[in-house]
């Protein structure tokens, strides 16, 4: 899950970096957050709730990668069991997916 917010400066989007799972959690720190715009250097002071979550597709895609990659490798020493290795990241998405939804949902 990634956190984000829009720039009031330039309407670009900011990476919040908390490992916060929710708002509530995410208003205990976000005093000692320094939420810098990369594009102009505007430094800014959000509300917690223009604060939002999205997957971060390209690590769920990597899991995938790696999942299939494992399937393939495992297929020929285990057969079938090995197309385990396909659920991990299955499971990694539907975790990051509600916890997404979960954030996005929940107010302060
Ligand atoms: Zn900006």
């Amino acid at each position: 899950m990634r956190l984000y917010t829009i720039c009031k400066g330039c309407s670009q989007d900011v990476g919040v970096y908390s490992s916060a799972k929710s708002r509530e959690e995410l208003q205990a720190n976000l005093e000692n957050l320094d939420i810098r715009c990369k594009h102009c250097g505007n430094k800014a002071q959000p509300h917690v709730k223009d604060i939002h979550a999205e997957l971060k597709l390209f690590y769920i895609l990597i899991a995938f990668l790696i999942g299939i990659i494992f399937s393939v490798l495992f297929w020929g020493i285990f057969g079938m069991v090995g197309t385990f290795f396909i659920l991990i990241p299955c499971i990694y998405w539907i975790y990051e997916f509600r916890l997404t939804h979960k954030f996005n949902i929940s107010s302060d």
